[in-house]
């Protein structure tokens, strides 16, 4: 059975790639080892599918008492770069895998993958092509066209290896010639077209410096490596189901050890791109605030929102393992992030958009503190102290002058409860003679409702949140929506491309009141702002002001098409 989030239903099972390994097991292949590895290409930071990628790589080495390796896979230096290997390398910890000692590099193969090379040539099964990148794409035919074979391909041995030679010692200049796998141009799998090994890039790599001009094709570094390692399963994504026979021609004719490739569906969530380039793009052109601007499907944007490492796990666990393309709905990583946040947040009470109480009958100068429940889901959270005064701020929302039926909040002469606080009803409504906009609202409280208790069992019908306006501290909050408003902005209408569905309104800056609990405490905490949503601390905080992000609102989309 396969894991399935579809039609809003979950359902657990044990996935295929899992299936597989079980097998392997059951029939002691690889002396019942089981060694996986993550292989980014160090050309920008992970993304939420990469995520997917860790939590299986490293998911299944942990549930299988196996191993699972970090691969730089470095092998274009034009695009790569250390600030992506360290943003990487946070990501996974921060996502609660370890790699231990094993962090590895293609590019630690390079040598080894040379050698190969000459395997190659000595057996007759590669040859230097003098080819330029346009003539090989003319020559190379179409899936129901066979390709042509090139002028080169049929140089001797000797001659192949002096010109290998001669290309690594740096005689030639880029795009010059390449070395490729003498396969057959006329396989109807146009990768087995006779596809490059090795091009000429006469560049700097970040860790070889200037040892190597010729570097390797990610198809021939990639299951060399992967062997190198003893990887037992080699995990990617479909797009490389069409690779495998490359994969496995390469080892077989190299001669080495040789892992088993196995393909799954990408992760595609719906209202968001994930496309590295397109990221990229976004940064870049500065539509976003950097790569971790919280709009950002990255995990380090992910993280600054306010998401936890559980919740994109349990995330990933959920989504399960596909063999087809699908798109998830992004409404399903919300709901796994509200649950986790629900156990974890401690409440507090802020007022985004305040409308000032002022309670006649409560004593002038007077203020006490009132209990407060830190988490009821969470009894060892315990409790806290809210300061409660004469005057104090409630969400313009909770007020009405001219209710409709049936509308439960503060409305002239109704009575409601102020959380942990009392009950108060309005007397009075003070407005500006000239725009006629409500100004303050006037209440009297029952003192002998303190704590929100009903002192003769009397009912009110709603409670709502409140600061004391003395006590309450400024802070600036960051309210997020979604970064684009197409479901799949990647498919683009004529003329348009991603961009022109990005969403004007994905961030909105206001300033609210929050308790003064929140002066002290723990930053790295996340936090419930009581019928409102869940919140954390952005970076941006300092001594001097308190900066929220919004990570999410309570309404659970998702959970609500489950039901149904
Ligand atoms: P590129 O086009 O630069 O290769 P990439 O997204 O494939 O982009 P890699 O750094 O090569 O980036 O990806 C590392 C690993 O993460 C690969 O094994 C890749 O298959 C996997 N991966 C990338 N995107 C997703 C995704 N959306 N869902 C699941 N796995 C992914
Ligand atoms: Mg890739």
């Amino acid at each position: 059975m396969e894991n399935t989030a579809k039609d809003g239903k979950i359902e657990k099972g044990i996935h295929f790639i899992h299936q597989i390994i079980e097998d392997d097991l059951k029939n002691g292949k690889n002396e019942k080892r089981i060694h996986t590895r993550f292989p980014p290409e160090p050309n920008g930071y992970l993304h939420i599918g990469h995520a997917k990628s860790i939590c299986l790589n490293f998911g299944t080495a942990e549930k299988y008492n196996g191993l699972c390796n970090l691969r730089f896979d470095d092998t274009n230096p034009v695009k790569e770069d250390v600030e992506y290997v360290d943003s990487i390398k946070e990501d996974i910890q921060w996502l609660g895998f370890s790699w231990d000692n094993r962090e590895y590099y293609a590019s630690d193969y390079f040598g080894k993958l040379y050698e190969y090379a000459l395997i190659l040539i000595k057996k007759g099964k590669a040859y230097v092509c003098d080819m330029t990148a346009e003539e090989m794409s003319n020559s190379r035919g179409t899936p129901t066209v066979p390709g042509k074979e090139s002028h080169w391909r049929n140089r001797s041995v000797e001659e192949n290896l002096d010109l290998f030679e001669r290309m690594r010692m740096g005689e030639f200049k880029d795009g010059e010639k390449t070395l490729r796998a003498k396969i057959d141009m006329a396989s109807p799998n146009m990768h087995m077209r006779d596809p490059v090994m090795y091009r000429i890039i006469n560049a700097r790599h970040h860790r070889t410096g200037d040892k190597w001009c010729i570097y390797p094709m990610y198809d021939y570094a990639h299951g060399q490596s992967d062997s190198v390692e003893s990887i037992t399963h080699s995990i990617c994504t479909l797009e490389f189901e069409v690779h495998r026979p490359l994969y496995d021609w390469f080892i077989k004719e190299i001669g080495i050890y040789a892992p088993r490739q196995i393909e799954f569906a990408r992760l595609n969530l719906n209202y968001t791109v994930m496309s590295k380039r397109k990221l990229l793009e976004l940064v870049k052109e500065k539509y976003v605030n950097g790569w971790d601007d919280p709009r950002m499907p990255t995990i380090c944007g992910l993280r600054r929102r306010g998401y936890t490492p559980e919740s994109i796990r349990n995330f990933a666990d959920i989504v399960g393992v596909a063999k087809r393309d699908n798109a998830i709905d992004v409404a399903l990583l919300e709901h796994c992030l509200r649950e986790d946040l629900n156990k974890k947040a401690i409440r507090v009470m802020g007022v985004l958009n305040p409308l000032k109480v002022v309670i006649d009958n409560y004593p002038e100068g007077k203020d006490e503190l009132l209990d407060a429940i830190n988490n009821p889901e969470d009894e060892s959270a315990g409790k806290r102290k809210v300061p409660f005064s004469k005057v104090i701020y409630i969400e313009k929302d909770d007020f009405m002058e001219n209710p409709p039926k049936k509308y439960f909040r503060l409305s002239p002469g109704n009575e409601v409860r102020l959380r942990y606080a009392y009950f108060i009803r309005c007397t009075q409504v003070v407005k500006d003679e000239k725009t006629d906009d409500i100004i303050e609202v006037h209440c009297t409280y029952d003192p002998a409702s303190k704590g929100g208790n009903s002192p003769d069992g009397r009912k009110v019908q709603g409670t709502i949140h409140w600061v004391s306006a003395e006590y309450a501290v400024k802070a600036e909050v960051r309210l997020y929506d979604r970064l684009f408003i197409k479901e799949n902005p990647d498919d683009s209408e004529e003329g348009k491309d991603f961009k022109d569905y990005l969403n004007p309104d994905s961030l909105r800056i206001i300033t609210g009141y929050v308790e003064p609990f929140l002066k002290n405490t723990d930053r790295d905490m996340k936090y419930q702002f009581e019928r409102i949503g869940y919140f954390c601390f952005d970076k941006d905080t300092s001594p001097e002001k308190l900066v929220f992000n919004r990570t999410v609102t309570l309404k659970d989309s998702w959970a609500k098409m489950a039901a149904k």
